[in-house]
């Protein structure tokens, strides 16, 4: 979350890495794109962090009344560290706008805003504490989510107004809501995790076994390490 000048990102997301066992680094803005594609590479995978709204241009729309806040220059730098790690099959795990963000750059569009475009959703930014899971996702048996979960149904928290509308290969839909709302996108293979989360695992790890293990699948595959069944 930024303006453009001063930047915060909430202690959750590093902890998380940390308590899974990886070592994390927060990323600067930087505009010139040589020196934001030198630190893709010197990282072992990429976590994108929630925040604001996308930019509706990067997804060929006008904005409407229901966009919020835009970040273009974050934008356009997380979608160069995205196009980076993918195409040296780093590890690259999106979470709430971090989902978006990683949908929008695999040639998909997102909802600018859920009440606006989408009839009869449920409430997706939840007035109760972060850790909070409000409400349930139904995650595909054959996806990587289910892998890491070993659950069909899970609960969840939920803090975005923005979501994912159409998802393009190599991505596909991993887990929705009741009301339809994308939840959870994949792709890659065996050698290659790339997933978005809409919900945020990072504010429930201490009080959720599926926010660790989610946490904990990410790191181990950033240390190549071998995944058990
Ligand atoms: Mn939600």
């Amino acid at each position: 979350i930024e303006n453009e000048r001063k930047f915060f990102v909430y202690r959750e997301y590093s902890d998380a890495i940390v308590q899974a066992g990886g070592i994390p680094y927060f990323l600067p803005l930087v505009e010139k794109s040589e020196i934001v594609r030198d630190m893709a590479r010197k990282m072992d995978g990429l976590l994108l962090t929630g925040g604001g709204d996308v930019n509706p241009l990067l997804f060929g729309e006008e904005p409407i009344p229901g966009l919020g806040e835009v970040t273009p220059k974050r934008d356009e730098e997380e979608l160069e560290l995205i196009r980076t790690c993918y195409e040296e099959k780093k590890p690259i795990f999106g979470i709430c706008r971090g989902c978006q963000v990683l949908n929008v750059f695999m040639g998909g569009d997102l909802f600018q805003d859920l009440k606006e475009q989408k009839k009869s959703v449920l409430q997706h930014s939840q007035d109760a504490p972060r850790h909070h899971p409000s409400h349930s996702i139904r995650i595909k048996p054959d996806s990587t989510l289910f892998k890491i979960t070993e659950k069909t149904i899970i609960r969840v928290n939920s803090f975005h107004h923005q979501a994912a509308r159409s998802v393009v290969s190599p991505l596909h839909v991993s887990a929705t809501s009741s009301d339809g709302v994308i939840e959870a996108i994949e792709g890659g293979d065996e050698n290659h995790f790339i997933m978005g989360v809409q919900w945020h695992p990072e504010r429930m790890f201490d009080r959720c076994e599926d926010a660790r293990n989610l946490f904990t699948y990410f790191v181990k595959r950033l240390l190549g390490e071998e995944i058990g069944t």
